[in-house]
């Protein structure tokens, strides 16, 4: 999927107005710019991850995952269509760390899934990064 046609911003954040936010104006701010525009939370940080997984972009995948954790490759599934994610909280739990829960779902194969996942976040010079989570 080319960026360029990306009218609405995968991640599905809307306006005071319930107006879709396009992908220029929501995630790309971060995708395109994380050497300098880092998402300035972790909500943020992971719309943006969500967007990043749609648009297969690896190299801010790993950028943004931490490095204790972040894999060597990332392969993704073949033929799946994302759907939507919905963030369901998003708690700052003490300086430099927050947690955020969320709901993305997805087809493949003719299958829905269902990712419910509660993540953590920690925040290091600066930069949020995804440390794991856990999935309900
Ligand atoms: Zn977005």
């Amino acid at each position: 999927m080319a960026q360029a046609e990306l009218a609405a911003c995968p991640c599905g954040r809307a306006d005071a107005k319930g107006r879709v936010l396009s992908y220029a104006g929501c995630c790309a701010r971060f995708i395109a710019h994380f050497e300098t525009t880092p998402a300035p939370d972790a909500e943020h940080l992971m719309r943006s991850r969500y967007s990043a997984f749609v648009l297969e972009d690896v190299a801010y995948l790993q950028a943004t995952w931490h490095a204790s954790q972040r894999p060597a490759t990332l392969d993704f599934e073949p033929g799946v269509r994302w759907l939507g994610l919905s963030v369901k909280d998003f708690q700052v739990t003490r300086e430099d760390r927050a947690e955020v829960e969320f709901v993305a779902r997805y087809r493949v194969a003719g299958r829905a899934v269902r990712l419910h996942e509660r993540s953590r976040f920690v925040r290091e010079e600066g930069r949020w990064f995804y440390v794991d989570g856990d999935q309900f």
